[in-house]
């Protein structure tokens, strides 16, 4: 399998090649220009460049790494697409559009090891980290979609991004750099269901992302109704390193918590997630539960407005996330599962 450019091994190599073939100084910079300005999905459209000089580079790396199987549009205006690795796995991307406000929502993992029981994607089970090309190629492929750069990335598609630090480091820092991608730091967040060591880790890089904390559940009681055990970090660890993260980067920790209707949506819920809201000095996203499977359920509206007016009563500052793309199973794993049962292939496979 040829390998994928978007690394910093493989561009010191084409650098090198380059070179080493007599080609122009400016020739890699052109190539760069490409890939990362004009969201070039081939060697092919480079059209600046000698056609031998393309064909070479075609027949040595991969321009870009991801193969669209599916796209899927829903009337909000958010698109999802199903892609398919070059080992067949799938993963999915999501772009969503809010007025003039354009995000990329992105996965990290093809699969998910976490598992939460409320997650298409956690109950398909895992299937393996993708590399530092393939997490970018998912926002430059976005940026082509759209025929301009996408300027907010989310990384809270499939998978557990804290688990798979060595390849998403690469990649943010690819995304954020000026010279490509160009996302500003505190446009980018990452979501993780709250692995303590990797949010130590991403604390020590010092850079402004933004840190969303899957919770869903304030007490530990419950975390492990709905968190198996293999990846569930006791809360109070949690807190501590969210403290440690606001220290080091002084951005405000989200918790994020999906609301699921009679499983955590109760008045004494709501006091015991404000009490460690307030502990933290995190801000709370309240997702009321995205349908996937008819098990859990969204709470009335009734229920979310008291839920959030009991945060905010309590000092802590709350937003509730507009639900996009339920049309199109906007969830995570959802566009997956369904592709995956009409083609009769799972990730196992
Ligand atoms: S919610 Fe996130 S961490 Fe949990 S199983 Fe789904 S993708 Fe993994």
């Amino acid at each position: 399998m040829k390998p994928a450019l978007k690394s910093a091994e493989e561009e010191t190599r084409l650098r090198d090649w380059l070179t080493a073939r007599g080609e122009p100084a400016f020739r890699f910079g052109q190539v760069q220009s490409w890939l990362y300005r004009r969201y070039a999905l081939g060697f092919d459209r480079m059209v600046n460049l000698p056609l031998s000089l393309r064909r070479e580079l075609a027949d040595r790396w991969q321009a870009f790494s991801l193969v669209l199987e599916q796209e899927l549009s829903a009337p909000d205006g958010t698109r999802k697409f199903l892609f398919r690795l070059a080992d067949g796995a799938c993963i999915e991307s999501v772009l969503i559009r809010s007025g003039k406000r354009t995000t990329a929502c992105i996965s990290t993992q093809a699969g998910c090891p976490v598992g939460c029981v409320f997650c298409a994607t956690g109950r398909a089970g895992f299937v393996r980290d993708l590399r530092t090309a393939e997490i970018v190629d998912q926002v430059v492929f976005l940026c082509n979609a759209l025929n301009e750069r996408v300027r907010n990335v989310v990384v809270m598609g499939m998978g557990e991004p804290l688990l798979n630090l060595s390849e998403l480091i690469p990649a943010l820092e690819c995304l954020c750099d000026p010279g490509r991608l160009g996302v500003g730091d505190r446009h980018v967040t990452v979501s993780t269901s709250g692995i303590v060591p990797g949010i130590i880790e991403l604390a020590r890089f010092r850079r402004q992302w933004n840190l969303a904390v899957s919770l869903h559940a304030a007490t530990e009681a419950l975390r492990r109704r709905l968190i198996p055990a293999g990846h569930r970090h006791p809360i109070a660890e949690i807190a501590d390193a969210c403290r440690t993260y606001r220290a080091e980067t002084r951005r405000i920790v989200t918790f994020e918590y999906v609301l699921l209707a009679g499983i955590n949506d109760s008045d004494r819920d709501c006091r015991a997630l404000a009490d460690l809201s307030r502990g933290v000095g995190a801000k709370v996203n309240l997702i009321p539960c995205n349908r996937t499977e008819g098990r859990f359920l969204s709470p009335p509206r009734s229920r979310i407005d008291r839920f959030a007016a009991g945060l905010r009563y309590a000092g802590i500052a709350v937003s509730v996330r507009q639900s996009r793309g339920q049309a199109i199973q906007g969830a995570c794993g959802q566009l997956h599962r369904v592709f995956a049962g009409s083609s009769g292939q799972t990730p196992e496979d």
